[in-house]
């Protein structure tokens, strides 16, 4: 039996497609769970590929993200683009033993690249941005890496783009540090997004990022509890490596279908969460 038709669109605003992992299934399950539209964030695609150690190395990377975004919306599924050099990739090529100040020229030059990409219509964010958290890192390289994230918000305000940031966890001293970060560069709060976010809506303590609230169980019903600011997310990261390790790829749109019926979420709220948040804050129109 067909799912019957939904009355809102449902936006799940991170989400990843690998041309190695089960892309067309996730894109399929997405799309028969409910789901219109993801935004696919760009990750390092590293199957034969190895680090990326040069701008070319990462552009052929980005191609990629751009190549599975054509092959998803083959299928149905309405796709925006996010691109960036993932912060991890700066401090891999540390690991790599390549000097620091040439990782820097390269992490710099890929942010480039991908700004470049927002400029031609190809991607309309930057994502993602920002800075290490994974393991403890030793003060000069997290100086490093807050310049990096600094100059990835200068090239998105130029750009006139948002950007989409993996930091540590969303607490309301996080959001205070990188809303700092955020006005050094000139790029205003309300065009960043705090990927894999805690549900903190309330402006006054994430300084007017958006949250965008990884969906577990739970995190919707407390971020409802503060409004409807925020966007929600699963991070899926369609790799057979990681089974579990993050949402799967039905989980925004099933959330949703289930809080509206259970009453704790409005169809208006659910346009608002879905359709009106994205469009603020990529300037994306998102209908049925
Ligand atoms: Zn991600």
């Amino acid at each position: 039996m067909p799912a019957p038709a939904p009355r809102y669109p449902v936006w799940d605003n991170h989400f990843h497609l690998d041309p190695a992992g089960p892309w067309e299934q996730a894109a399929k399950d997405f799309l028969h769970a409910g789901g219109t539209h993801v935004m696919l964030v760009h990750k390092p695609y590293h199957e034969g590929a190895g680090i990326n150690r040069s701008v070319a190395d990462h552009e052929r990377q980005f191609a990629i993200t751009l190549e599975m975004a054509e092959r998803a919306r083959t299928l149905g599924l309405r796709v925006a683009v996010a691109v960036s050099p993932h912060p991890a990739e700066f401090t891999s090529l540390l690991s790599a033993g390549v000097p620091v100040e040439e990782a820097e020229a390269v992490h710099r030059g890929a942010l480039e690249a991908a700004a470049r990409l927002v400029r031609e219509g190809k991607a309309v964010a930057m994502a993602e941005v920002g800075r290490p958290h994974w393991r403890p890192v030793a003060d000069d390289i997290m100086a490093r890496a807050n310049a990096l994230m600094e100059y990835s918000f200068a090239l998105a305000r130029d750009a006139g783009c948002p950007v989409q940031i993996h930091a540590e966890t969303a607490t309301p001293e996080s959001f205070a540090d990188l809303a700092a970060h955020l006005k050094a560069a000139g790029l205003p709060a309300e065009r960043a997004v705090k990927h894999y976010s805690t549900p903190i809506v309330d402006v006054r303590v994430n300084h007017g990022l958006w949250p965008s609230v990884l969906i577990g169980k739970g995190s919707a019903e407390e971020a409802l509890a503060g409004g409807t600011r925020f966007l929600m997310e699963t991070d899926y990261m369609c790799d057979v490596r990681y089974p579990g390790a993050v949402l799967g790829p039905k989980t925004v749109p099933r959330r949703t279908a289930d809080l509206v019926s259970k009453g704790l979420m409005t169809e208006e709220q659910a346009w608002v969460v879905h359709a009106e948040n994205p469009k603020r804050v990529y300037g994306v129109d998102v209908a049925l």
